[in-house]
């Protein structure tokens, strides 16, 4: 189906002049976006879409407490973090305090990428190894480490074969569509700790292991029951860390849980955040025990110009007082469950959907032509994108087979905006099933 938007040839032919082509845009005619508004974006046209993917605006776009307070202290000051400065140090202690013990000391950056990056140097600093064990089909960011650990074959067809020689990839633990499913789920932990057993006796026992808590780029499925707790404890047996990516999953989406490693009962020796934290201001944290961070002193350098200046301090304290006042964990909880209830009750009636995955406002919902087999339903998939948007919605895939759809809005969503989604998806999908005639 051809978007309904205007074509903006000019501007787009310069983004494309002028913008290094492997950061692609959504679309082929994407909508030229103005404004945005709680969980809504405004075209250059004036037509709002209900934007269905903004999982960087948790508070919603353009959330005037964060508009206030950053220009407030951006008219006061705005320098690096070595200046003394009560912002940051009230952000680190809310940080921290949100952490299980022993984890209690912040490192602040600007992005996911710079977190996963200092998150694996810390551990190599700590434990004095080099090789670090990640889930295969997993996105962690694009700088030189966390681009090493990231084999998701939609953001890089050759990332299983171009990977360094210290990078060591376990199966993805995917109980919908992996190599054990259900209930064999069960079987990719002691899989996983083979792996690493057989690392440390050949000589090279891992510094890290690291993976998102919630499994992210397979629509948000939940990793196996136990499956941290057994593979933290192994990797922890031969001397080395356990890193958690909480940039997409943690900061309250999931809804029951704040952060993804709450859902697994575990806790792990290094967190990585971004995304949410800045409400779309460039903001990241590590955090970990006092003794890792104090490990890393002699073994690398750490500073960064703006990770943790007053504007990106007051952002980050503003987003937290928000997501406390506004109860967004609480309505991840409600509106999401409303969602993911009305999801199911689609799938029952379209057979394309052969998942519904997810929990609170971070759901997938995966596409298969043929529920045994579980092919992936790619081609529809981008198709019903299309359509929702000439129908007024944005919503992406994502998964190795790009067959998922991605279901993560700000925070803010109502119930309105939700059930105006499912009724879009429900006319879409009929109509992908029964083109219309002419
Ligand atoms: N880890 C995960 C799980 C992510 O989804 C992303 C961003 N998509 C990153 C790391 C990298 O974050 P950033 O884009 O802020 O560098």
């Amino acid at each position: 189906a051809a978007a309904t938007a205007a074509p903006q040839p000019d501007l787009l032919a310069r983004r494309e002049a002028s913008f290094a082509a492997v950061q692609e845009h959504y679309y082929a005619n994407p909508p030229r976006m103005e404004r945005g508004w709680r969980h809504h974006m405004v075209s250059a046209e004036g037509r709002s879409y209900l934007d269905m993917v903004n999982n960087v605006t948790p508070l919603g776009h353009a959330h005037p407490r964060v508009e206030q307070a950053v220009a407030r202290q951006l008219r006061r000051l705005n320098t690096n973090s070595r200046f003394h400065y009560a912002a940051v140090v009230e952000f680190t202690e809310r940080l921290a305090a949100l952490l299980p013990d022993p984890l209690d000391t912040v490192f602040l950056v600007n992005s996911g990428s710079e977190a996963v990056d200092l998150g694996i140097r810390l551990a190599i600093g700590a434990t004095g190894r080099h090789d670090v064990v990640a889930l295969r089909e997993a996105y962690h960011g694009w700088t030189y480490a966390s681009d090493a650990v990231s084999t998701s074959l939609q953001d890089n067809p050759n990332a299983l074969a171009t990977r360094p020689g210290w990078v060591h990839t376990v199966d993805s633990p995917n109980s919908y569509r992996g190599r054990h499913r259900g209930e064999q789920a069960a079987q990719y932990a002691p899989e996983a700790v083979r792996v690493i057993n057989d690392l440390a006796a050949s000589g090279r026992p891992a510094g890290a292991f690291l993976s998102e808590s919630y499994y992210g780029n397979a629509g948000g499925v939940a990793l196996p029951d136990g499956y941290l707790r057994q593979v933290y404890a192994a990797v922890r047996r031969h001397g080395g860390l356990a890193i958690a990516d909480e940039i997409q999953v943690g900061y309250g989406r999931l809804g029951h849980w704040f952060w993804g490693f709450e859902q697994q009962q575990a806790v792990p020796d290094i967190v990585c955040v971004a995304k949410a934290m800045g409400n779309g201001h460039p903001l990241g944290a590590v955090i970990t025990s006092r003794a890792v961070a104090d490990r890393y002193r002699d073994q690398g350098y750490f500073f960064s110009s703006t990770g943790g200046s007053p504007v990106s301090s007051i952002a980050g304290l503003t987003v937290l007082d928000t997501l406390r006042d506004e109860d967004l964990q609480g309505n991840a909880v409600r509106t999401g469950g409303r969602l993911k209830t009305d999801l199911q009750a689609l799938a029952a009636r379209h057979p394309l959907i052969g998942a519904v995955h997810g929990s609170g406002l971070y759901l997938g919902l995966e596409l298969v032509r043929d529920h045994t087999t579980l092919e992936p339903a790619t081609e529809e998939t981008a198709e019903l994108c299309d359509r929702m948007l000439d129908l007024g919605v944005i919503v992406q895939p994502t998964g190795d087979h790009l067959n998922i759809l991605k279901i993560k809005p700000p925070l803010c969503i109502d119930a309105p905006a939700v059930d105006h989604f499912t009724h879009t998806l429900d006319r879409a999908l009929a109509e992908l099933a029964t083109p219309p005639r002419g």
